[in-house]
């Protein structure tokens, strides 16, 4: 069979549903096309069930506190497979509201696996389909080393699948999902060893984050090891042994980690029958305005290898189709100040350039930096050592201080960035912010009383 769209996604998870939803509103005949479960890597894999354990694992924190408030509470225990059964079952719900959007929107779902067979026809099973626009929004899987047992070990695609808490865990890696899963698996009780192979983490994070982060870890009983380089995974007697540069091991875990990394889903796209490039690591490059370098085609989200987050492919996605199809020829997705948070323990917000950044954009005698520390009221009643800091940052630049970075770790940080995040798109300098009256007692009032 052979059908005929104005608009077609590749992938339906943020950016492809996004897109078709946006372009059907605008009158398009819309298909998206899908392997697995509507809604992609954020709704089955990603941050909606990292999410969930990340609001389990801060259930676990507020129980701790609760007796430095008087309250005395029974033992408590986690029922990890309840946990993930309920879980699950709000995926589910959520899987079936994708459905029944595209659905509601005139979109048709195609289910199963998309190839090219040339630049502007795919086929799915036994039928071609075309379209005068094509969005390639196939996202990306977790990698894994090259190391012998490497297979011994799960990625955060296996994490999720765990119907049993692991009691010795081991999380190989530096970036968002390392810090994450590390951070939910220690406060949910597992003991949890983090390894990372250069001296830090988060390393294309302001620096004062990735510090904080860790004394915070090592206070909340986190191993965190630095200078490990993984170089194989053995069994021993049903637990893993790590080997380290062939020289160190560590041995006993009941579950390894891998969250080193994620790569394009490009390979069995059919892309050898197209002439649409692709760079060094198979992602899909494109300009400003999504197009890849064939007419027609575009690429967002993860597949673009740029800011992988799911606000940016739905943003760009139905830019993208507002652009195509309502007579906004100009519209794009700026990649400017992109607001993101890591879902660690305490949370993280970000916005903007990195001190080191700021200097090497506006030189270091047009950098101003303001900073602010400290412990956070929430804490106030607990004893002293497990006290963990909040920590803030403000970079400006200029005269005027135009506020070109903000970084905070601490409670609530998560929630509190978008609204700065406004400002700072609009241009706000350290000025506007010193003239906003603070909210007392918050930590967010420290953003705007910081000298
Ligand atoms: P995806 O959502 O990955 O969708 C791609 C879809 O294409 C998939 O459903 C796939 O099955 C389908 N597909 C691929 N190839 C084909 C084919 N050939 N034929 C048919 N279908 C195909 N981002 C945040 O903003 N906040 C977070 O808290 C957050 N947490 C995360 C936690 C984890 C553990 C992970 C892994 C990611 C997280 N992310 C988070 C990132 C976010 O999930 C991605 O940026 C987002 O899902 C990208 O959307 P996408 O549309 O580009 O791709
Ligand atoms: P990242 O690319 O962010 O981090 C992976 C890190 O692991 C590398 O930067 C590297 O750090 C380290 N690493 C690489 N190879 C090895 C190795 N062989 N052995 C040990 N360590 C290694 O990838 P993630 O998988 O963490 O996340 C992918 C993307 O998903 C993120 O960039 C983000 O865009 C998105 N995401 C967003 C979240 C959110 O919004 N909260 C949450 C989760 C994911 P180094 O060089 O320092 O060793």
């Amino acid at each position: 069979m052979k059908k005929h769209y104005d608009f077609l996604a590749i992938g339906g998870g943020s950016g492809g549903i996004a897109s078709a939803n946006r372009a059907a509103s605008h009158g398009a005949k819309c298909a998206v096309i899908e392997k697995g479960p509507l809604g992609g890597t954020c709704v089955n894999v990603g941050c909606v069930p990292k999410k969930v354990m990340w609001y389990a694992s801060e259930v676990a924190a507020t129980l701790h506190e609760a007796k430095d408030y008087g309250f005395s509470l029974d033992s408590v225990s986690l029922d990890w497979a309840a946990l993930v059964e309920r879980r699950q079952a709000y995926i589910k719900r959520l899987n079936g509201i994708y459905t029944n959007t595209l659905s509601n929107n005139g979109i048709d779902t195609i289910i199963g696996t998309a190839k090219f067979i040339d630049n502007k026809t795919i086929r799915v099973g036994d039928d071609d389909i075309s379209a005068d626009h094509i969005v390639i929004a196939t996202g990306g899987y977790p990698t894994v080393p090259d190391v012998p047992g490497a297979e011994l070990g799960i990625t955060s695609d296996g994490f999720f699948a765990l119907t049993e808490q692991p009691k010795r865990v081991a999380v190989m890696g530096a970036g968002y999902i390392a810090v994450e899963l590390a951070g939910m698996l220690n406060g949910l009780g597992s003991e949890t060893h983090l390894f990372i192979r250069k001296q830090t983490f988060l390393r294309t994070f302001d620096s004062m984050l990735g510090e904080n982060l860790r004394q915070a870890m090592v206070t909340q009983g986190l191993a965190v090891h630095s200078e490990h380089v993984p170089t194989a995974l053995e069994e021993n007697n049903g637990t893993i042994t790590i080997h380290f540069d062939g020289k160190t091991s560590q041995s006993g875990f009941d579950a390894v980690i891998w969250a080193v990394g994620r790569a394009p889903a490009t390979n069995n796209l059919g892309l050898e029958n197209t002439s649409i490039k692709t760079d060094a690591r198979g992602y899909i490059p494109c300009d400003d305005f999504q197009n890849t370098n064939v007419k027609g085609v575009y690429s967002i989200g993860d597949v673009c290898g740029r800011d992988q987050l799911t606000p940016v492919a739905i943003a760009a996605g139905r830019r993208l189709s507002s652009r195509l199809f309502n007579q906004q020829p100009e519209l794009h997705l700026d990649y400017h100040n992109i607001p993101t948070v890591v879902f660690s323990h305490p949370p993280i917000g970000t916005v903007g350039l990195t001190e080191q950044a700021a200097i090497a954009e506006h030189g270091e005698a047009n950098v101003k930096v303001y900073h602010s520390s400290f412990k956070p009221m929430i804490t106030a009643l607990a004893a002293p050592e497990s006290r963990i800091a909040s920590a803030m940052k403000l970079v400006t630049a200029g005269k005027d201080e135009k506020i070109v970075g903000c970084h905070i770790i601490g409670e609530g940080a998560d929630e509190m960035l978008q609204g700065f995040a406004v400002a700072i798109k609009m241009g706000a300098r350290k000025a506007d912010f010193d003239d906003t009256v603070a909210i007392h007692p918050t930590s967010a009032e420290e953003l705007v009383t910081m000298k």
